[in-house]
């Protein structure tokens, strides 16, 4: 199976002029990019395995997408995670009831006192017939299907006038941005464009991130930018939940909540300094977050603000 070409659309939000590459349209159920990241196990054949082993939130994307990919592939997924919160257990949303919903088990390990990744290596102990991976897809695996998306982007630009681009997307672990940024830097049609890369931090900040760059192997990074307002990942801000429904409002495109957000607040102070260059932001999808997160958005700042 072959997931690939999503298409590039182009809108406005506030003065921004800005492309649009759809990734969170790459399949119903498998999309955005953690279904990048795991490409290479959708694509590759492993007549051996029965079972996909993950860990991680119970209310994480890559929760979802793990499910999708298992159900794909006739696989079990089976999630480890270190509790399942009761609200979410007598109320299932979002990721979590999705997932449970392609089958998944999700299996809390918080009374054995064991970290998941420890109760998977020692008690759980996967055999030839699982496959285990680590948390988000932080790994080598990524970078085959994030070069896929890398080779998309390039035969898109391919296509357009010469000018300056910004390729914008959010960071948690980072690897996306990265394997991006060394793809297209790489990409040997390229040569005589100037791409930048640009992310922010979502996870613990601008240095948490080069060390995160620097631990999957690499010296050349995307450019970082920052917001002015310091962010905790996972809190909610006023500000955040503005943005989110002014850029439904102006695009028409429903945008994550848990990462968009902070992207384009620093992209709002970004682009006075940067009007020469075009912005061609990543829809990283992760839709399904937030039927568990909007509902957290309303309870605490109304319907709309
Ligand atoms: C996981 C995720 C990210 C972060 O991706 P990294 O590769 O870990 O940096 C960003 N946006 C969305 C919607 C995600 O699901």
């Amino acid at each position: 199976m072959k997931l690939a070409d999503t298409p590039v659309t182009q809108h406005q939000f506030s003065n921004i002029p800005f492309y649009l590459k759809r990734d969170d349209q790459l399949h119903p159920q498998f999309s955005g990019n953690k279904a990048r990241k795991f490409m290479a196990l959708l694509e590759d054949d492993f007549p051996a395995v029965t079972t996909l082993i993950g860990y991680g939130s119970s209310q994480a994307n890559s929760l979802y997408s793990m499910a999708a990919l298992a159900h794909l592939k006739g696989w079990q997924l089976e999630f480890y995670v270190d509790r399942i919160p009761q609200w979410l257990m007598e109320t299932p949303t979002g990721n979590y009831r999705a997932a449970l919903a392609l089958g998944a088990q999700v299996i809390p390990v918080a009374e054995s006192e064991s970290h998941p990744v420890d109760y998977i290596e020692q008690i759980r102990q996967p055999d030839e017939h699982c496959l285990f991976v680590p948390e988000g897809g932080r790994c080598e695996l990524a970078e085959y299907g994030v070069t896929q998306l890398a080779n998309e982007i390039a035969e898109w630009i391919l296509t357009q006038p010469k000018q300056q681009w910004a390729i914008a997307l959010p960071s948690g672990t980072g690897t996306t941005a990265l394997f991006l940024h060394k793809a297209l830097k790489h990409h040997d049609q390229l040569d005589e464009h100037a791409i930048e890369v640009i992310t922010c931090a979502c996870v613990g900040g601008s240095a948490y991130l080069r060390l995160q760059f620097e631990q999957l192997g690499e010296t050349d990074h995307p450019t970082i930018i920052e917001p002015a307002t310091k962010h905790h990942f996972g809190k909610l801000y006023l500000q955040d939940y503005r943005i989110w429904q002014q850029l439904q409002q102006q695009t028409g495109v429903e945008f994550e909540l848990l990462y968009d957000p902070m992207m384009w607040q620093c992209l709002l102070d970004w682009y006075p300094n940067n009007r020469d260059k075009t912005l061609l932001y990543i829809h990283q999808g992760g839709l399904l977050g937030n039927e568990s997160m909007l509902p957290r958005y309303q309870r605490k700042f109304g319907e709309s603000v």
